[in-house]
């Protein structure tokens, strides 16, 4: 019987003994240092070892900016603080970032519509009308967000939907919008948004752009703006009997969107999967702005006009409008809903407005006048080399009219420059007696040569020759 208590307490021994040497020789399973080197250890199912160490780092991960899996679970990030040292930055930080999307929100700090308005004057040129019409309505969209509106007045969201052509300074208006109110802002190419379920991006895409350019942060995107342009590329398909999934479809995926709902989108991504978390985004205050170029659109309004003309004893001439070049100015919801439109889409676009073609004079301001002019920043470059860069006025029409002929306004300004301006920008700074050069229509029209004068002396000097 002692024999067997014996054999007994000796399994024990060597049990516990085993244990122990386990303990002792315990490794932590991410740094591989031994408990002896790296201290205590803490023990997590399957006889992995951590040591205290890796164990604060992978907190530290895991609370280090916005991690949407804890949010997701529903863990604050607070939680995996063990020590409580630098964390309390990050508190820090968050309560002002608060504070700064506040400051832009604050009602008394929301620029008037006239202040909006001068600063869009100091980028865009011309397009009065437009730039009075988004500076009131975007005031009107904040107000409205800011101040709770009285019990019995309902204030409608602010979307709109601008027509112009192309190279007119849609993208550019809303961009520099943006950019003073500071909100982000999503811009979206309708062409690439199809039905939920086909090839391209479905419509909710645009918001989990949004919430890229907000940084992940719902509350700033749920005040951003999207731009969506080339929006007359959804207008229903005509004479087509397969389904519309990139028309009337989208038009009508977006109508939720615009009035104001819940959007689940991926964070980080713009379509949904297994793999990627999702966040909650209300649309009720994002404001939706529209853009497109509806070419064949005044056709259609011609048509309309010159039936209402020659009807009655005022009957025009049947050709009055053809040379109007401010036909767009007359659209209606009815040719909008003539060229493909649907009505419900429409009416949640409440604010539309037109801009105009840039004539040969607006092109040739558009080149020196905004804050960021081409021709400024050609300037600045050179002047750092000490070189003058002069454009005489023949040279700038020259210009304009090179861009008139492309057809796409002023976005051909830049590249025709970019050509000109190469050989200038390879040679001068090889010579540093260069004190002024002077382009020339003939240089623009690929006839000439710009006209080089040396420093002191000021001589012309031949560029593509040498010669002086
Ligand atoms: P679109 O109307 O096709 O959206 P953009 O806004 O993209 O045209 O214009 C292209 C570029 O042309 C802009 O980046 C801007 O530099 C210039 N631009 C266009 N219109 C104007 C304007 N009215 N005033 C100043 N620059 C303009």
């Amino acid at each position: 019987m002692s024999n067997n208590n014996d054999d007994i307490n000796d399994k024990k021994n060597i049990e516990d003994n085993k244990n122990k040497k386990a303990k002792s020789d315990a490794i932590c399973y991410l740094c591989r240092r031994p408990e002896s080197v790296a201290g205590k250890m803490i023990e997590i199912p399957n006889h992995i070892h951590i040591c205290a160490d890796c164990m604060q780092k992978t907190f530290d991960v895991m609370n280090s900016g916005d991690n949407p899996y804890m949010n997701l679970i529903g863990i604050p990030p607070t939680m995996f603080n063990i020590n409580t040292g630098p964390k309390v930055d990050s508190k820090k930080d968050k309560g002002e970032e608060k504070k700064d999307n506040d400051v832009a929100f604050d009602h008394k700090k929301l620029p008037l519509p006239h202040v909006i308005k001068a600063r869009l004057d100091e980028y865009i040129i011309g397009q009065e009308h437009a730039k009075k019409v988004i500076s009131v309505a975007v005031y009107n969209h904040y107000k409205r967000i800011s101040f709770r509106a009285p019990k019995d007045v309902e204030i409608e969201k602010s979307n709109m939907l601008m027509i112009g052509p192309t190279g007119s300074g849609k993208t550019y208006l809303v961009k520099t919008l943006a950019n003073l109110l500071d909100v982000p802002l999503a811009i979206t190419d309708a062409t690439s948004l199809t039905e939920a379920g086909y090839i391209g991006d479905d419509v909710e895409s645009v918001i989990s752009k949004l919430l890229m350019a907000a940084g992940n942060d719902v509350e700033k995107a749920e005040r951003g703006i999207v731009f969506i342009d080339e929006i007359d590329k959804i207008a229903k398909k005509r004479n087509t009997n397969s389904r519309d999934v990139s028309g009337e479809s989208v038009q009508q995926g977006l109508l939720k969107l615009l009035e104001g709902s819940d959007v689940e989108v991926p964070v980080g991504a713009t379509s949904k999967n297994a793999m990627v978390p999702l966040k909650t985004i209300n649309t009720e205050n994002i404001l939706f702005i529209c853009g497109g170029a509806f070419p064949d659109l005044d056709k259609i309004i011609k048509a309309r006009l010159n039936k209402q003309s020659s009807i009655g004893f005022q009957a025009d001439l049947k050709d009055k409008y053809d040379n109007d070049a401010n036909i767009l100015q007359k659209v209606t919801l009815d040719d909008l809903r003539e060229y493909g439109m649907v009505p419900e889409f429409l009416g949640r676009l409440p604010i539309l407005f037109t801009l105009e073609g840039l004539t040969r004079e607006m092109l040739v301001k558009v080149l020196l006048e905004p804050k960021n002019a081409i021709l400024k920043q050609y300037k600045g470059l050179l002047a750092m080399d000490e070189v003058e860069l002069v454009f005489d006025s023949e040279a700038l029409e020259a210009i304009a009219d090179k861009a008139l002929d492309k057809k796409t306004g002023a976005r051909a300004l830049r590249a025709i420059l970019e050509e000109s301006m190469l050989d200038i920008m390879y040679e001068i700074p090889k010579d540093d007696n260069i004190g002024r050069v002077i382009i020339t229509k003939d240089y623009i029209e690929g006839k000439g040569v710009p006209l080089i004068e040396l420093r002191g002396n000021l001589k012309v000097k031949d560029m593509a020759n040498g010669e002086e």
